[in-house]
Protein backbone atom coordinates (compact mmCIF):
# COMPACT_ATOMS: atom_id res chain seq x y z
CA UNK A 1 0.00 0.00 0.00
CA UNK A 2 1.50 3.35 -0.60
CA UNK A 3 0.60 7.10 0.38
CA UNK A 4 -2.26 6.94 -2.14
CA UNK A 5 -5.04 7.60 -0.27
CA UNK A 6 -3.71 10.40 2.21
CA UNK A 7 -4.69 12.43 -0.84
CA UNK A 8 -8.33 11.34 -0.83
CA UNK A 9 -11.15 14.20 -0.46
CA UNK A 10 -13.33 14.59 1.91
CA UNK A 11 -16.64 13.20 1.70
CA UNK A 12 -19.68 14.58 3.47
CA UNK A 13 -21.78 11.68 2.69
CA UNK A 14 -19.95 9.81 6.08
CA UNK A 15 -21.47 9.04 9.45
CA UNK A 16 -20.33 12.06 11.50
CA UNK A 17 -21.57 14.70 8.58
CA UNK A 18 -25.04 12.88 8.77
CA UNK A 19 -24.65 13.51 12.87
CA UNK A 20 -23.41 16.94 12.52
CA UNK A 21 -26.44 18.13 9.62
CA UNK A 22 -28.68 16.28 12.12
CA UNK A 23 -30.05 13.27 9.67
CA UNK A 24 -28.70 10.91 12.22
CA UNK A 25 -29.03 10.64 15.59
CA UNK A 26 -26.49 11.02 18.47
CA UNK A 27 -26.16 11.85 22.45
CA UNK A 28 -24.98 14.48 22.22
CA UNK A 29 -23.46 16.56 25.28
CA UNK A 30 -21.76 19.45 24.26
CA UNK A 31 -22.01 21.89 20.71
CA UNK A 32 -20.29 24.81 20.30
CA UNK A 33 -19.43 27.08 17.16
CA UNK A 34 -17.07 25.13 16.27
CA UNK A 35 -17.87 21.43 17.50
CA UNK A 36 -20.09 18.71 18.52
CA UNK A 37 -19.21 16.43 21.14
CA UNK A 38 -21.18 12.60 22.03
CA UNK A 39 -20.98 9.53 22.89
CA UNK A 40 -19.51 7.18 20.68
CA UNK A 41 -21.98 3.95 20.30
CA UNK A 42 -19.04 1.33 19.96
CA UNK A 43 -17.65 2.64 23.45
CA UNK A 44 -14.17 1.59 23.98
CA UNK A 45 -14.61 2.02 27.57
CA UNK A 46 -16.83 3.98 30.26
CA UNK A 47 -18.35 7.26 29.29
CA UNK A 48 -15.82 7.63 25.40
CA UNK A 49 -17.17 10.31 23.62
CA UNK A 50 -16.06 11.79 20.45
CA UNK A 51 -15.35 15.55 19.73
CA UNK A 52 -16.21 16.29 16.02
CA UNK A 53 -15.34 19.91 14.58
CA UNK A 54 -18.13 21.42 12.06
CA UNK A 55 -15.49 22.03 9.85
CA UNK A 56 -15.19 19.04 7.28
CA UNK A 57 -12.24 17.91 6.66
CA UNK A 58 -11.19 13.65 6.19
CA UNK A 59 -8.81 13.70 9.42
CA UNK A 60 -5.82 15.65 10.82
CA UNK A 61 -3.51 16.03 7.58
CA UNK A 62 -6.05 17.64 5.31
CA UNK A 63 -7.63 19.90 8.62
CA UNK A 64 -7.50 23.57 8.40
CA UNK A 65 -5.25 24.68 10.95
CA UNK A 66 -7.89 27.03 12.63
CA UNK A 67 -9.73 24.28 12.98
CA UNK A 68 -7.47 22.80 15.45
CA UNK A 69 -7.24 25.55 18.14
CA UNK A 70 -11.14 25.51 18.40
CA UNK A 71 -11.05 21.41 18.70
CA UNK A 72 -8.36 21.13 20.72
CA UNK A 73 -9.86 23.55 23.58
CA UNK A 74 -13.41 21.49 23.50
CA UNK A 75 -11.18 17.81 24.09
CA UNK A 76 -9.63 19.19 27.01
CA UNK A 77 -13.26 20.47 28.30
CA UNK A 78 -14.58 17.42 27.34
CA UNK A 79 -11.65 15.48 29.39
CA UNK A 80 -12.29 17.61 31.82
CA UNK A 81 -15.64 16.87 32.11
CA UNK A 82 -15.39 12.69 31.44
CA UNK A 83 -12.83 12.93 34.24
CA UNK A 84 -15.41 14.09 36.76
CA UNK A 85 -18.36 12.62 35.79
CA UNK A 86 -16.97 8.78 36.43
CA UNK A 87 -15.02 9.48 38.74
CA UNK A 88 -12.09 8.58 36.44
CA UNK A 89 -8.13 8.03 37.50
CA UNK A 90 -6.86 8.90 34.07
CA UNK A 91 -8.27 10.34 29.98
CA UNK A 92 -7.03 9.17 26.75
CA UNK A 93 -7.16 11.52 24.24
CA UNK A 94 -6.65 9.40 20.34
CA UNK A 95 -6.77 10.48 17.06
CA UNK A 96 -6.52 8.03 13.64
CA UNK A 97 -5.49 9.47 10.33
CA UNK A 98 -6.21 7.17 7.21
CA UNK A 99 -6.86 3.19 7.42
CA UNK A 100 -3.66 1.89 8.13
CA UNK A 101 -4.16 3.75 11.37
CA UNK A 102 -7.36 2.68 12.23
CA UNK A 103 -9.08 5.55 11.18
CA UNK A 104 -12.88 3.98 10.07
CA UNK A 105 -14.78 7.41 9.90
CA UNK A 106 -13.67 10.05 7.67
CA UNK A 107 -14.25 13.00 9.24
CA UNK A 108 -11.92 14.50 11.39
CA UNK A 109 -12.54 13.33 15.69
CA UNK A 110 -10.62 13.01 18.52
CA UNK A 111 -11.71 10.45 20.94
CA UNK A 112 -11.91 11.46 24.55
CA UNK A 113 -11.92 8.29 26.63
CA UNK A 114 -11.94 8.02 30.78
CA UNK A 115 -9.35 5.68 31.96
CA UNK A 116 -9.73 3.42 35.55
CA UNK A 117 -6.46 2.31 36.67
CA UNK A 118 -6.20 -1.39 36.03
CA UNK A 119 -9.16 -1.47 33.83
CA UNK A 120 -8.02 -2.00 30.26
CA UNK A 121 -9.34 -0.25 27.15
CA UNK A 122 -11.72 -2.63 24.81
CA UNK A 123 -11.40 -3.02 21.43
CA UNK A 124 -11.57 -0.06 18.82
CA UNK A 125 -15.21 -0.39 16.97
CA UNK A 126 -16.05 -3.15 18.93
CA UNK A 127 -19.80 -3.99 20.41
CA UNK A 128 -22.18 -1.45 20.25
CA UNK A 129 -23.52 -0.28 23.64
CA UNK A 130 -26.87 0.13 24.70
CA UNK A 131 -28.94 2.99 24.12
CA UNK A 132 -29.58 3.61 27.42
CA UNK A 133 -26.47 2.90 28.71
CA UNK A 134 -25.65 5.58 26.30
CA UNK A 135 -28.26 8.15 27.42
CA UNK A 136 -27.61 7.55 31.03
CA UNK A 137 -23.52 8.73 30.40
CA UNK A 138 -23.84 11.19 28.37
CA UNK A 139 -26.48 12.85 31.01
CA UNK A 140 -23.22 12.15 33.56
CA UNK A 141 -20.99 14.11 31.15
CA UNK A 142 -24.03 17.13 30.60
CA UNK A 143 -24.20 17.55 34.36
CA UNK A 144 -20.88 17.56 34.95
CA UNK A 145 -19.98 20.17 31.93
CA UNK A 146 -23.22 22.17 33.68
CA UNK A 147 -21.64 22.29 36.96
P1 LIG B 1 -12.21 6.04 14.00
O1 LIG B 1 -11.91 4.59 13.81
O2 LIG B 1 -12.59 6.65 12.67
O3 LIG B 1 -11.15 6.80 14.71
O4 LIG B 1 -13.43 6.12 14.98
C1 LIG B 1 -14.74 6.11 14.60
C2 LIG B 1 -15.53 5.89 15.85
O5 LIG B 1 -16.88 6.14 15.56
C3 LIG B 1 -15.45 4.46 16.41
O6 LIG B 1 -14.99 4.50 17.74
C4 LIG B 1 -16.88 3.94 16.31
O7 LIG B 1 -17.24 3.16 17.42
C5 LIG B 1 -17.69 5.22 16.23
N1 LIG B 1 -18.91 5.13 15.46
C6 LIG B 1 -19.11 4.46 14.30
N2 LIG B 1 -20.35 4.66 13.83
C7 LIG B 1 -20.95 5.51 14.71
C8 LIG B 1 -22.26 6.08 14.76
O8 LIG B 1 -23.13 5.87 13.92
N3 LIG B 1 -22.51 6.89 15.82
C9 LIG B 1 -21.59 7.15 16.79
N4 LIG B 1 -21.96 7.96 17.78
N5 LIG B 1 -20.35 6.61 16.78
C10 LIG B 1 -20.03 5.79 15.74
Amino acid sequence: MNGERQTMNYDDTNIFAKILRGELPSHRVYEDEAVIAFMDVMPQGTGHTLVVPKAGSRNLLDADPATLGPLFAAVRKIAQAVKKAFAADGVVVMQFNEPASGQTVFHLHVHVIPRFDGVPLKPHTGAMEKPEVLAANADKIRQALAG
